[in-house]
């Protein structure tokens, strides 16, 4: 698989009024992929959206729709995430009881399956699920909200994750507080996500693929 960063901005901080539009516009700048959080007030502090309005955007792109489920249970919702449009369905590993059975679940629907660590969640956790992933989700903030600063301690995490898929086809995605400054940190990591607030600032200037991907040409930090 390709070892190109991939950057997938969310959507959570977008001005919904005008969603459509936003989407198109980060897509227009080089988004790969669009990042979706899903969050329901009660696995994590806040609620944003689910099946209805992803599925309202997802005639704006043909990107991948890359949706990050911070929802408790998310078994009984899965099939409402594919038909809605969803290439690849995240589930954190906090979140369900059942961690296998829920990542067969999103595969028998025809979907990427992946999981998402809290950050004091050990990577240990998905060591005997790894032939089940196409990805796996590194929060580098607590779950809930946009604009947090970036924990640096899953810098390391990042490395065991890494060691741990070997040469399997699975994604790395680092998920908050990422900016120009921290991006380049986590390297080597297959994939890293534009946080929400800069997501929302970027749309509403037009972006260029510059501002997208601001670090991706820098020299990397060891
Ligand atoms: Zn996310």
């Amino acid at each position: 698989m390709s070892h190109k960063t991939i950057i997938a901005p969310s959507v959570l901080s977008a001005d919904f009024s005008r969603l459509g539009e936003e989407v198109e516009a980060v897509c227009q700048a080089g988004a790969d992929w669009i990042h979706l959080d899903v969050m329901d007030g009660h696995f994590v502090p806040n609620i944003t959206f689910g099946p209805p309005v992803i599925k309202a955007i997802r005639n704006r792109t043909d990107k991948m729709f890359d949706c990050h489920l911070m929802i408790a249970p998310a078994d009984p919702f899965l099939a409402a995430f594919v038909d809605a449009g969803c290439g690849i369905i995240t589930v954190h590993a906090e979140a369900t009881t059942h961690l296998d059975r829920s990542l067969q679940a999103i595969r028998d629907l025809g979907c990427k399956a992946g999981v998402s660590l809290n950050p004091s969640t050990p990577e240990t956790v998905v060591e005997y699920v790894l032939e089940r992933l196409d990805l796996i989700l590194l929060m580098t903030v607590n779950p809930g909200f946009g604009g947090q600063a970036f924990i640096p301690s899953v810098v390391e995490k990042v490395r065991r994750v890494k060691s741990m898929i070997g040469s399997r086809p699975i994604h790395i995605e680092i998920d908050g507080g990422v900016t120009p400054e921290t991006a380049p940190l986590p390297r080597p990591v297959r994939m890293c996500w534009l946080p929400a607030p800069r997501c929302s600032k970027a749309a509403t200037r037009r972006p260029t693929r510059k501002t997208l991907r601001p670090s991706a040409r820098r020299p990397m930090a060891p």
